[in-house]
């Protein structure tokens, strides 16, 4: 192995991940101009897995930001770095780089473009800029302390470096580059992690119903129940799939689903959360009062997603070539009932390759929560999702990840 060393004079910087918290500490780094920032990336290209996020647009920051959308066994360690660069901050942070954002509703931050090529290729083009070397298709195997300096082991070279970032993010999604590596490295430097769960990811259940219904989408309120008692509710969007269910509603309890492990859990599901049950009892006599004559398959159309009104009637017990006019108001209280709480048994969630984040990481107390910097080893720092800090669906990953990046690029200073 040939060994490269920092020029002489400045300071080398070695960050570990080329995701959104290693381009932003990298970019940090890079702004005072005695540090030499090399940023090294395992894929091909930087920002790989910030392409997919938000389906493709990117939901960068929320700026209905709270304490409590984090979560870690101690998410108040998240709270320096996020209050040190708060969503207008990051807003601002990129404009100044030429990115404009836009707010949409629930404070959700996406760029302007809508498109997440356009966050890659702004924060890729102002490393570039500041000076940061990006080393593509390099990952690094090893990091060893030399004295003061970092001997680091990266593709088939050695690099020296004064201080290291971790940003290898964490094993959630791993198509999109999702690896152990941070933890490795960062275990093999005398560090410990939590135990890591699934976050953010869709909830399996019996198939049934839910492949019947794979694709369609309905704004619902979700209840999650074990032994009795309810241990989590979200309202938004649900969509059905092969094996379960998703959507942002479905995301927001994954978390409270996976700490079932192997208790039972049931989904209760309010397709129509707007209106009491009565209301709900009364449109549907109203249905059957102006449509007597048709199938009572149709006793929910307009009110819900045609196939899933179908559903409800058979999962009502209904059907069977009757028409409306047949339907008892015992029958009509039993299809109010469904429609207001329709259950299905969970089976769990599904893995790490699907999830949109890792809940679980090295450990925090193991960091300073004012620089991100190593208590074990001092000059090592480390940001982003390797942490044990998750936030919830709806941008306040990203923001961990550039607020994170932020304070730990200013090495200590
Ligand atoms: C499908 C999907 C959609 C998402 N959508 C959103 C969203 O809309 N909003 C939101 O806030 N969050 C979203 N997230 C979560 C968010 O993307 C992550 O929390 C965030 O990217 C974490 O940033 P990071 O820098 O810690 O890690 P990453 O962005 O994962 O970056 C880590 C980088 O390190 C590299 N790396 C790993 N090991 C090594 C090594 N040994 N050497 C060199 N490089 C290495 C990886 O290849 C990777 O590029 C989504 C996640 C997924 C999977």
């Amino acid at each position: 192995m040939k060994k490269q060393d920092g020029m002489n004079c400045m300071r080398t910087v070695a960050v570990i991940g080329g995701g959104a918290s290693g381009m932003m500490a990298a970019l940090t780094a890079a702004e005072n101009k005695d540090n030499k920032v090399l940023l090294f990336e395992r894929q091909q290209r930087v920002g790989r897995k910030l392409l997919a996020t938000g389906n493709g647009r990117c939901n960068l920051s929320n700026t209905e930001l709270s304490p409590e959308n984090y979560h870690g066994s101690d998410p108040g360690f998240a709270e320096y770095a996020l209050s040190g660069f708060t969503p207008e901050r990051t807003r601002e942070f990129f404009k100044m780089l030429g990115l404009l954002t836009v707010v949409e509703p629930g404070g959700r931050v996406y760029p302007l473009s809508d498109s997440a090529n356009s966050v890659v290729d702004i924060m890729r083009f102002a490393c570039a800029e500041a000076g940061v070397e990006i080393i593509t298709s390099c990952p690094v195997s090893a990091v060893k302390k030399q004295g003061e300096r970092f001997l680091l082991s990266a593709g088939e070279r050695a690099y020296m470096a004064d201080k290291v970032v971790v940003a290898c993010g964490g094993i959630a999604g791993g198509k999109l580059g999702g690896v152990r590596d941070g933890y490795d490295l960062l275990a093999s430097l005398g560090h410990s992690r939590t135990s890591l769960m699934p976050a953010l990811v869709q909830v399996t259940a019996d198939h049934e119903y839910p492949r019947a219904l794979k694709g369609v989408r309905a704004d619902a309120r979700l209840r999650i129940f074990s032994e009795g008692r309810q241990a989590a509710e979200s309202r938004g969007e649900l969509q059905f799939t092969e094996k379960g269910i998703s959507g942002p509603v479905t995301f927001e309890v994954s978390r409270a689903v996976a700490s079932l492990g192997e208790k039972k859990g049931t989904a209760r599901i309010d397709f129509l959360a707007d209106y009491k049950p009565d209301e709900v009892f009364s449109m549907l006599k109203a249905k059957v009062a102006a449509y007597s004559s048709l199938p009572c398959e149709e006793l929910f159309t307009g009110l819900v997603h045609n196939r899933l009104g179908k559903m409800l009637v058979k999962y009502s017990g209904l059907g069977g070539g009757r028409t409306m006019a047949e339907l008892s108001e015992e029958e009509l209280e039993t299809a109010a009932g469904a429609a207001k709480d329709f259950r299905l048994q969970i089976r769990g969630t599904e893995g790490f390759d699907n999830a949109q984040v890792t809940a679980g990481g090295i450990k925090t107390s193991e960091f300073d929560p004012h620089t991100l910097e190593s208590r074990i080893v001092p000059g090592l720092f480390a940001c982003g999702e390797v942490l044990d800090i998750d936030g919830d669906c709806g941008g306040y990953n990203l923001q961990w990840a550039w607020a994170s990046g932020r304070l730990a690029g200013r090495l200590g200073g």
